[in-house]
């Protein structure tokens, strides 16, 4: 099985109809890009930086937040780098940051609402370290759980008054560096047609759209049997983001564990995705799967799976589609 995968090192991610597709890799560490390299991944489509915060006692300098940036950058040697803004708060813990516990983690004080809310001592360092190190290769700046275009924009106007200040100082940054949002909430979902409008691009956060599209706690057994990227519910929410990102001609990705399910990727080739994200060691696998298929050829399954009401329905549907190819 393994050798039959690695025959799709080095092969480019394309459909049988010709559209070019991006495989790329979610990361925690730099440390994690070797594994990217190995398993022959197109870029990095999420770069989680919480991960640099977490299991130390004081927050990482500028500096330290540059030389990681920078050489995820330089590794991937001009590939696309997606490093999405600290995503703390919800199930994600930094003792030293001085958070009260909230009542309701997931609907609390986490990812840009705390960012936006502590800017000098968190967000511009963060913002001032992509960029400058946005001079040593392709990366994008990600911003977590949009809820409100006034996010997004405070965020934006956040790094075009840091591009001012690295341009006094005569500091070297990519002054056309492409800004973002993942689309991870309800809201910004229902959304998507006025932030495609705004935004460089869009990347599914399927885990979190999941949970905030069924109201269901992601980390709880009790609730996980509503759980679903497949429940109709989310299915529609998936293609509507995709759907608004294409007509403004955007970049539309996804970084949730869906982008590499197999009962998921034809349902997200037919929608129009154009970029999916993982773990490095399903790369091999999505390739195999996506260059398998015709978009073309989809369009009817995926017209058929939207037609159902229940999950249920939408999984026994597209599994028995699998098991026919
Ligand atoms: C997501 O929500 O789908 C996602 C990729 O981000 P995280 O799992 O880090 O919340
Ligand atoms: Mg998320």
């Amino acid at each position: 099985e393994k050798k039959e995968l690695e025959q799709y090192i080095g092969k480019p991610t394309v459909t049988k109809d010709g559209a070019s597709i991006e495989l790329v890799a979610n990361i925690g560490k730099p440390e994690d890009v070797e594994k990217v390299l190995h398993y022959d991944g197109e870029g990095i489509g999420l770069f989680r930086t919480e991960f640099l915060f977490m299991d130390r006692t004081s927050m990482p300098t500028e500096d330290e937040q540059f030389e990681a940036y920078q050489k995820v950058a330089v590794a991937m040697n001009g590939k696309p780098v997606i490093i999405r803004t600290l995503d703390i708060g919800g199930d994600k813990e930094i003792p030293y940051m001085g958070l009260k516990k909230d009542e309701n983690p997931f609907l609390g004080y986490r990812a840009i609402r705390f960012c936006l809310d502590r800017k000098e001592d968190v967000y511009k360092p963060q913002l001032r370290a992509l960029l400058r190190a946005s001079a040593f290769g392709n990366i994008r700046i990600m911003v977590p759980m949009v809820t409100c275009l006034e996010e997004y924009r405070e965020a934006k106007a956040l790094v075009e008054a840091l591009k001012k200040e690295l341009d006094e100082k005569g500091l070297a940054y990519n002054k056309d560096i492409q800004v973002g949002i993942m689309v991870e909430t309800a809201a910004a979902s229902l959304m998507a047609d006025v932030f495609a409008k705004e935004v460089d691009f869009f990347s599914i956060g399927t885990n979190d759209l999941t949970q905030y599209t069924m109201s269901v706690d992601r980390g709880n057994d009790k609730v996980s049997y509503l759980y679903s990227p497949l429940n109709p519910a989310v299915l529609r929410s998936i293609r509507h983001v995709i759907e608004c990102g294409r007509r403004e001609g955007i970049m539309v990705g996804m970084c949730g564990e869906a982008a590499s399910d197999p009962l998921l990727i034809p349902l997200l080739l037919a929608f129009g995705l154009n970029e999916f994200s993982m773990s490095a060691s399903a790369i091999l696998n999505a390739r195999k799967l996506i260059t398998g298929y015709s978009i073309k050829e989809l369009q009817a399954v995926a017209e058929k799976a939207m037609s159902f009401s229940t999950v249920k329905e939408v999984e026994d549907y597209m599994k028995e589609f699998i098991s026919r190819i």
